[in-house]
C-alpha cells in the first residue's frame, strides 16, 4: 500500500497543525499522520499562553520603577555573540525614545524579547532562532486571528515569562490554537488529510533525500510518499527511558511526574537519529514547580499570573522569588521538604468563587474537591494547611511590603501587582513535575533539520518541541506556543515551496 501527496506532517499538535496550514496556504497538498486517537498533542493541555510583544494590548499595562532598572539590566548586560549584540543596540535606542515620550505604560519589543529568552536559557540557545522567534511572534498572533482564533484583551505574565507578554487565547487550554487549525482542515478538505491512530515508524530515504515516510495503522504498514516531510512530534518528557538516559541537571526523574499527554514519547529523535540528524541540547529538561502533588498535571494551579500570589513551604516561609525562571523555582522546591509548597492567593485572584484558573476549573470547584483550600484569615488558612500561622502572616506581612515598595523584596522579586490582604484567601498544594524538553533536532532559521556534519538533510524539515536550540536551557513560559506558531509556519511554508525549488 502507498500514497502519495506534497507535504506530509508526522504529528498533530501545535507544531504539526501550524505546519500543515502553512504548507498548504503555500500551495501544497498535505497529509498529517498522528498516532493517538486525537489532535492536540500537549498543545491542547498547555496553559496555551503566548508571548508576544505587543504595544496594542500592553497600553493598559503600568510599567513599575523595578521593571524600569530591568531593562537597564539587560541593556548593559556583557554580550559575546555580535548578533546578541545587535538587539541591545536596539533595545537601548527604543528605551531611550520610551524614556523620552514620558510614557508610563509598560515598555516591551521584539529586541527585549529576544534578549530575554536568549539570557534565560543561559546563552546557549541559537540567536539565529531566537531572533526569528523574536520577529515573528506577533505575525502569529496575527496570523492565528486570521484562521478565526481568538485572544482576550488583557496580557498576564505567565509562570517564568518573566514580562508581562503572555496573550490569553478566548478559549480553554490549547484548544483555541487546535480548533483554529482543524477548523482549517475542513474547509480544505480537498487537498488536506489527517490520519488519527496512525504512527510514524521510519523515515524513506532515496539518493540522501527524504521522500516519504512509513506509518503503522491498525497493525498494518503504509508507505506514504511526498516531496518533504515535516517532524512535529513534540517532546519526551512522558518517556522514562529517555529523561533517564539524557538527564544530567536534575536529581533522578525517576518518580517525578509529568504534565505531558503519554504521547510524549521522544518518536522524533529516534526518527531524526534514522538520517543522521544532529541532537542540540538534549539534557535541558524543563520541570515547572506547579504539578499537582497526584497526578503531575498542570490542573489545579491556582495562580492567575506572576504578580499576585507566593509560594511558601511547609514552615509557611517563601523560599524563592516567584518571578524567577522556571528552572530557578523548581530547584529551590527541591530543596523544600518533601519538595511540596503551597500557592497562597487572594480574592484580587478569585474577586468570586465561579472565576475560572487558567486551566478552566473554578475555584469552588477546586475547593469542593479539596483540591485548593479556602479561609477568611491567613490564620485559619494556615491551619488548613498545616504551616505554623504565625510563619504565614508574617511571611504574608513581608510580601505585602515589598508590594508597597516600603522593603525591598528579601528575594529580589520584582514582578508585583496586588496585595495579599483580601479575604477569602486560597491555598493549593504544588510539586515539581516534568514539562518540557527543550533539546532536540537541531534546525536551521528555515527550520530544515541539519546532519551531524551541519548539513542540511534534504527533504527534512522538524518545527515544535521535537527540536532544540530555540530555548537553550531555559525556555521561558508562554515561549513555547510562540516557537510552535512561528516554527510550525515556517517549517510548513519552506517544505511547500521546496516543492517549486526543484
Ligand atoms: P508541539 O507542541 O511541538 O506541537 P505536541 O505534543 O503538541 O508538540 O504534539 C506532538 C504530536 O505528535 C502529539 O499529538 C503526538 O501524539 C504526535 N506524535 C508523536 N510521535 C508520533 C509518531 N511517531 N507518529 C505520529 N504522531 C506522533
Amino acid at each position: 500500500q502507498s500514497q502519495t501527496t506534497d507535504v506530509i506532517v508526522i504529528g498533530g499538535g501545535g507544531s504539526g497543525l501550524a505546519a500543515a496550514v502553512s504548507a498548504h496556504q503555500n500551495g501544497a497538498k498535505v497529509i498529517l499522520v498522528e498516532k493517538m486517537p486525537r489532535l492536540g498533542g500537549n498543545t491542547i493541555l498547555s496553559g496555551a499562553a503566548y508571548n508576544a510583544a505587543d504595544p496594542g494590548r500592553q497600553e493598559s499595562i503600568e510599567m513599575t520603577d523595578l521593571e524600569r532598572e530591568t531593562v537597564e539590566t539587560i541593556i548593559a548586560e556583557e554580550q559575546a555573540d555580535e548578533l546578541v549584540q545587535s538587539w541591545q543596540a536596539t533595545l537601548a535606542e527604543e528605551w531611550e525614545a520610551y524614556k523620552a515620550s514620558g510614557a508610563t505604560y509598560l515598555f516591551d519589543s521584539p529586541s527585549l524579547h529576544k534578549l530575554q529568552t536568549y539570557n534565560g536559557g543561559d546563552k546557549t540557545a541559537d540567536p539565529v532562532l531566537v531572533d526569528q522567534l523574536g520577529d515573528q511572534a506577533y505575525e502569529g498572533i496575527e496570523w492565528m486571528e486570521s484562521l478565526g482564533m481568538e485572544f482576550n484583551d488583557y496580557m498576564f505574565t505567565v509562570l517564568g515569562g518573566l514580562w508581562t507578554r503572555a496573550h490569553q487565547p478566548s478559549e480553554p487550554l490549547g484548544t483555541g490554537y487546535i480548533n483554529a487549525f482543524s477548523n482549517y482542515f475542513d474547509e480544505n478538505a480537498d487537498d488536506m488529510q489527517y490520519f488519527l491512530n496512525t504512527k510514524a515508524t521510519d523515515l524513506i530515504v532515496e539518493d540522501g533525500k527524504v521522500v516519504g515516510v512509513i506509518v503503522e495503522s491498525n497493525g498494518e504498514k503504509v508507505e506514504l510518499r511526498a516531496s518533504a516531510v515535516v517532524i512535529a512530534t513534540g517532546g519526551f518528557a512522558a518517556n522514562e527511558e529517555m529523561r533517564e538516559e539524557f538527564n544530567e541537571n536534575w536529581p533522578s526523574l525517576a518518580d517525578i511526574k509529568t504534565t505531558n499527554h503519554t504521547g510524549a514519547t521522544g518518536d522524533g529523535i529516534e526518527l531524526g537519529q534514522q538520517v543522521n540528524a544532529s541532537l542540540v541540547g538534549m539534557s535541558d529538561i524543563q520541570l515547572l514547580p506547579m504539578g499537582d502533588p497526584e497526578t503531575g498535571s498542570l490542573s489545579g494551579n491556582i495562580e492567575q499570573g506572576v504578580q499576585d500570589r507566593i509560594f511558601v513551604n511547609s514552615d509557611g516561609l517563601r523560599f524563592v522569588n516567584e518571578g524567577e525562571r522556571r528552572d530557578v523555582m523548581t530547584k529551590a522546591l527541591f530543596e523544600q521538604e518533601d519538595a511540596l509548597m503551597w500557592t497562597i492567593v487572594d480574592q484580587h485572584s478569585y474577586p468570586t468563587g465561579d472565576t475560572r484558573n487558567n486551566f478552566n476549573e473554578t475555584i469552588d470547584e477546586l475547593v469542593a474537591a479539596g483540591r485548593a483550600y479556602e479561609a477568611d484569615t491567613l490564620e485559619e488558612l494556615a491551619e488548613l494547611i498545616g504551616v505554623d500561622p504565625a510563619n504565614l502572616v508574617a511571611t504574608v506581612d513581608e510580601f505585602n511590603q515589598a508590594v508597597d515598595g516600603t522593603i525591598e523584596d528579601p528575594f529580589g522579586r520584582t514582578l508585583f501587582d496586588n496585595k495579599i490582604d483580601i479575604a477569602p484567601f486560597y491555598a493549593a498544594a504544588r510539586k515539581p513535575t516534568v514539562h518540557h524538553t527543550m533539546g532536540g533536532l537541531q534546525i536551521n532559521a528555515a527550520a530544515q533539520v541539519l546532519n551531524e556534519d551541519g548539513e542540511v538533510i534534504e527533504g527534512l524539515f522538524a518545527a515544535g518541541e521535537v527540536t532544540g536550540g530555540i530555548h537553550g536551557t531555559n525556555r521561558l513560559g508562554g515561549n513555547a506556543l510562540a516557537d510552535i506558531v512561528v516554527y510550525g509556519r515556517i517549517a510548513g511554508a519552506n517544505a511547500a515551496t521546496s516543492l517549486t525549488a526543484e
